[in-house]
């Protein structure tokens, strides 16, 4: 069963070993033990919904608390320690593109704001009911999960909206296909929300980011249906699938997504290389991105990421002797970590793997070929629950990330990682900071930034400090030109820095476009831009 506070299911566990328990108290100090609210006290504090009836809508609690929202810190914060005080008036389970249709037409007459929920696995506040003004359904896809379409010929699926990552995966796999999509929250996300959120797999080097697998789709929006042309590629005006990616959920509801598949490959593989510092490593992946090597993944940890990655692992023995080992051979206490993917043929993999070898060992780089790359490989979708260990042992972890061009980039990122160590001084509070590398372009990359500090004893106070190492790093990275996000999405989190990335006038063609598909705005108000 899905967690109502944390991530992922119930019977899943990912423990800190007691030597990682360690390492951490020894750099952000002994945490605090706090208690979790009880999920009976979250229900109580659920309001009777005043919403006239519809067959398709249950306003049972607990249905409404697990909608209420997502898995941003500051949404974590609500759920574990009882902050949360909006929820949806009711849930809906739509089955068809004409449910969808009347549940339109119900929130236009009644004025009802619509939330439509995939997996729940946003990070950036998308799903959170405004709280004041209109009452608001979360619309749950979830019943709209199947192969409407397989097209052989044209190497094309289509989708309904709310499929999870293993439900698409499985039913391509029985056809012997692929969509290669595996965003880390791939477990519980869905089509509907990588499309709406313009999200990025990891192996999005080989696969493709969402945008360029998204062929056409089926959007419902309040004035009506709204379609793409089924077509490999078309001049016709402005690319309307863009209106659709990173629509948010302001537009209308995407029932249905047409994707490009590929046969599944004939082999995958993961290995890892280290370098002695970040600088260095930072550019041999640049060579490695403009050289166009055919790998599936690239993800290049600094020395704090490549550190901790050690020391959570619990493998105390193991990891000795490696350090032994790259010591060495020149990879001393700055090391970083890559690790790369290799997915096509036998033999494309043995020539990509022979040239990024080449460039690796050309920068001081060490190639390791053993443990590292399959051990990340197996433990990428059991990672996030780690997130839940640490917040009961009184951590809170956050992530943020952005795409800078390679001459921006290494210097950026010292410049963000700053204000982040430092955004507690004041309190004398410790923050543990680390980050890598993990898209990458011919012109540049995208920055994955993780930082843990103490939970406060007062929850408000665990919020304000996720505020201020929020605002200090969003400032910081809008600052120095780089995007305030390469793959999460604007929702709430975010709205504040949309403006210097898309000027007024990119504003007002969007605020636009979205009255035009909503004029009553009853489509998630309030998130990725106001709307007066
Ligand atoms: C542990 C973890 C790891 C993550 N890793 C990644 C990663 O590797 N790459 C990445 O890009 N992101 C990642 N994310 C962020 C998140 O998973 C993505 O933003 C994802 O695309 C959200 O999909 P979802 O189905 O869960 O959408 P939800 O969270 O349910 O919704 C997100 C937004 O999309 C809207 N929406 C959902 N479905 C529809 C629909 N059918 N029609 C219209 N609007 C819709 C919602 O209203 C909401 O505004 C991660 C999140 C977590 C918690």
């Amino acid at each position: 069963m899905k967690r109502i506070q944390g991530w992922g299911n119930t019977s899943t566990d990912y423990p800190v070993p007691e030597p990682a328990r360690a390492y951490l108290e020894n750099v952000v100090g002994k945490p605090h033990r706090l208690k979790n609210v009880e999920i009976e006290q979250l229900i109580r504090k659920i309001p009777e919904a005043d919403l006239p009836s519809h067959p398709r809508i249950t306003t049972d609690h607990e249905e409404r608390l697990r909608h209420a929202r997502g898995q941003s810190l500051n949404d974590w914060i609500d759920m574990y320690d009882g902050l949360v005080n909006t929820f949806p008036d009711a849930v809906a389970y739509p089955q068809s593109d004409s449910d969808i249709r009347d549940l339109l037409k119900f929130a236009e007459k009644h004025q009802i704001n619509l939330i439509p929920y995939g997996g729940g696995s946003s990070v950036t506040g998308h799903l959170t009911p405004p709280g004041e003004g209109l009452p608001t359904i979360s619309v749950d896809l979830a019943k709209m999960n199947q192969l409407l379409d397989l097209n052989e010929n044209n190497l094309e699926a289509t989708f309904g909206a709310g499929v999870s990552g293993p439900q698409l995966e499985e039913q391509l796999k029985q056809h012997g296909y692929i969509l290669g999509h595996f965003p880390q929250s791939w477990e519980y996300s869905t089509l509907g929300g990588w499309i709406v959120t313009r999200s990025v797999g990891q192996q999005s080097y080989h696969y493709g980011r969402i945008e360029p697998l998204f062929v056409s789709g089926h959007l419902e929006c309040p004035a009506g249906p709204l379609d793409i042309l089924r077509v490999p590629k078309s001049a016709a005006g402005p690319d309307l699938r863009h209106i659709i990616l990173g629509s948010e959920a302001r537009m209308g509801i995407l029932t249905q997504a047409t994707m490009r598949i590929r046969p599944l490959p004939e082999a995958e593989h993961f290995y890892s290389a280290f370098f002695p510092n970040f600088e260095i490593g930072a550019e041999a992946v640049r060579k490695i991105a403009q050289a166009e090597l055919p790998l599936s993944m690239v993800r290049l940890s600094d020395a704090m990421e490549t550190e901790t990655t050690f020391q959570l692992s619990g493998e105390e023995k193991l990891v000795s002797l490696a350090k032994k080992g790259l010591n060495l051979f020149g990879q001393g206490d700055q090391r970083c970590m890559l690790i790369y993917g290799l997915t096509g043929s036998r033999a494309e993999n043995r020539l990509a793997d022979r040239r990024l070898a080449h460039l690796v060992r050309s920068h001081e780089g060490m190639m390791v070929k053993f443990y590292l790359g399959e051990a990340w490989m197996e433990k990428r979708f059991l990672t996030p629950y780690l997130r839940n260990t640490l917040w009961d042992l009184g951590y809170a972890l956050d992530t943020l990330e952005t795409a800078l061009p390679w001459d921006k980039l290494p210097e950026s990122r010292t410049a963000i990682l700053d204000v982040i160590r430092d955004g507690l001084e004041d309190e004398n509070e410790p923050v543990l900071v680390f980050s890598h590398i993990s898209h990458v372009y011919t012109n540049g990359g995208s920055l994955y930034i993780t930082y843990l500090y103490r939970r406060a004893q007062d929850p408000h106070h665990t919020l304000e400090r996720w505020q201020k190492l929020k605002t200090a790093a969003s400032q910081k990275i809008v600052e120095l030109g780089g995007t305030i996000t390469h793959q999460h999405g604007i929702g709430i989190d975010h709205k504040p820095y949309l403006p210097a990335e898309k000027g007024a006038l990119g504003m007002h063609i969007m605020e636009k476009a979205i009255l035009e598909a909503d004029p009553h705005t009853i489509m998630n108000r309030g998130k990725l831009m106001d709307i007066k």
